[in-house]
């Protein structure tokens, strides 16, 4: 794989300036989190401390860090691309940040900064207008570079090995939570640093998509949704598979087979130029005419990269077209209250020709023991 350099986030920083500016703003106003990641390879520790990278239109991408996360600062892979510039504790830390912006301007600000400091902001420029990254410029990080993508698929990978795994450890008769913790043990043994999900939804807690783990002892019988994933070399995996402890019966492999067959159809729709809610469209469009619309509760998918959960989202209502580069999940599932959920997500990347896949571990309804 090739290894991240300065070039790598300095081309980043001159799309996200070429984007801000097209978007008529003066500048991207960058905090700790995801976005931070992706311009500047820096994860501080997240506190009170204001850490802000400035992308401006015109000029030198500058953040502001505290004086002793220097140099951790200086350490990344964006060495050399950002000016550093620090204040002390006991200095008014929004100075050296307002000396960045300028009267009159329109600036978007990630999501993730706090409002401790973009108040502070508003108060010290009060005819400057903030927007978020989200409402000003929610394509930001959605199409995803070849160095991008190959982290992704890594990424998909680990999660595919760790699925191979979990289909070999016992199911009956032990709590949802233990075998989340294999789940995590497995990601982080296939090379994830961060996990950030293992659902374990057996039986009648499968029907709620949100479910996480539990103490629920799982029997007999039961299907059960697996949808984990996490961080790997600074990017996300998130795949979800649905599996049955013993022999399935028609109904329960009727359900599923829609699932499957939703899944299937919204991955073929994939294609550039087609706008992101014609897939939820065709895979709820197959559940719904199966008879089962009332129970595909969620919307079929959402981007990622440097978090598991980000822009652009397939969804009614988004007419964004789909760009070469896009990386999202199609994730369509059935949740039948009180009794079982089927839910099989897999990570893609659109290209010229199609959708391709970055998890590839069978689509079939597995049995466990
Ligand atoms: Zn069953
Ligand atoms: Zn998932
Ligand atoms: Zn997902």
């Amino acid at each position: 794989m090739q290894q991240l350099t300065p070039q790598h986030f300095a081309d980043r920083l001159a799309r996200g300036a070429a984007q801000a500016r097209e978007a008529g703003l003066d500048a991207l106003l960058v905090a700790p989190g995801p976005d931070l990641a992706y311009f500047a390879d820096y994860l501080p520790p997240a506190t009170e401390r204001l850490t802000m990278l400035v992308i401006p239109t015109e000029g030198e991408p500058t953040m502001i860090v505290p004086v002793l996360e220097h140099d951790s600062a200086a350490a990344t892979r964006s060495a050399g691309a950002i000016r550093l510039i620090t204040w002390a504790d006991g200095e008014d830390e929004h100075a050296p940040l307002v000396d960045q912006l300028w009267s009159g301007g329109r600036y978007a600000v990630s999501d993730s900064a706090w409002a401790l400091h973009l108040l502070a902001l508003q108060h010290e420029l009060p005819d400057v207008r903030f927007a978020a990254f989200s409402a000003a410029l929610p394509m930001l990080r959605a199409v995803k570079g070849p160095d991008e993508i190959d982290r992704l698929a890594a990424a998909g990978a680990a999660a595919d090995a760790t699925f191979e795994d979990i289909l070999t450890v016992a199911f009956a008769g032990r709590r949802e939570n233990e075998v989340a913790a294999d789940l995590d043990r497995l990601l982080r043994a296939h090379g994830h640093s961060q996990v950030d999900f293992t659902i374990v939804g057996s039986g009648p807690n499968g029907a709620n998509p949100h479910h996480e783990a539990g103490e629920r002892v799982i029997r007999q019988g039961d299907m059960v949704v697996l949808d984990f994933g996490g961080l790997m070399d600074g990017y996300g995996s998130d795949t979800t598979r649905t599996v049955h402890v013993g022999e399935p019966t028609d109904e329960e492999h009727e359900v599923f087979e829609v699932v499957k067959r939703a899944q299937q159809a919204a991955f073929e729709a994939v294609a550039v130029g087609v706008p992101l809610q014609e897939i939820d469209r065709t895979a709820r469009a197959v559940i719904r005419d199966a008879g089962y619309g009332e129970f595909f509760v969620h919307r079929v998918g959402h981007g990622i990269g440097t978090t598991t959960h980000e822009p652009p989202y397939l969804v009614e209502g988004e007419e964004q077209p789909i760009v070469a580069g896009m990386c999202f999940s199609i994730e369509p599932g059935i949740y039948l209250p009180g009794r079982f959920g089927v839910r099989i997500e897999d990570i893609v990347v659109a290209t010229d020709d199609g959708a391709h896949r970055l998890n590839n571990t069978s689509r079939e309804l597995h049995s466990v023991r």
